[in-house]
């Protein structure tokens, strides 16, 4: 039998759960306060989940990449795959915010969606709108 002591993150108190696990299996959880924590902490013992933030190559953008995540946690044993699927992509802006950039990463259920709009290179010359790619790299 293993144990584990996590922090549940769904909400701000941050219980502190104890998972216990055999064979793969969870076979008690203790120390949370709520279902919420108990189902937190199953998936995470067994197989965790994570939201993937990164960033895709824009073609012809007023900014080299655009930032993106995915809409849902993806299983974290497969984010190595997803991030060398994510890196051969490109995209041609213009790109808007909340754009779909690729569905069903990897066999998963989870969408690939920028988190800011990257206008074409002459459009953002005309508008005055300028690229830090600081910003870009420390919102992924
Ligand atoms: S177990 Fe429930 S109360 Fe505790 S941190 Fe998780 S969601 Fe919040």
């Amino acid at each position: 039998m293993r144990e584990k002591t996590l922090t549940c993150v769904s909400c701000p108190i941050g219980c502190e759960i104890t998972v216990k696990t055999e064979h793969g299996k969870v076979i008690k959880t203790s120390g949370n306060r709520c279902p919420r924590g108990e189902t937190y902490a199953r998936q995470e013992a067994i197989d965790p989940m994570r939201v993937l933030p990164t960033s895709v190559r824009v073609i012809g953008g007023r900014c080299p990449l655009v930032s993106v995540k995915t809409d849902r946690p993806v299983p974290k044993r497969l984010i190595a795959e997803i991030m060398q699927h994510v890196r051969k992509m490109s995209i041609r802006a213009p790109v808007e915010i909340g754009q779909i950039i690729a569905s069903h990463l990897n066999g998963t259920d989870a969408n690939l969606v920028a988190t800011r709009t990257v206008p074409r290179a002459e459009c953002a010359d005309r508008r005055g709108i300028s690229c830090d790619l600081t910003e870009i790299v420390h919102e992924t």
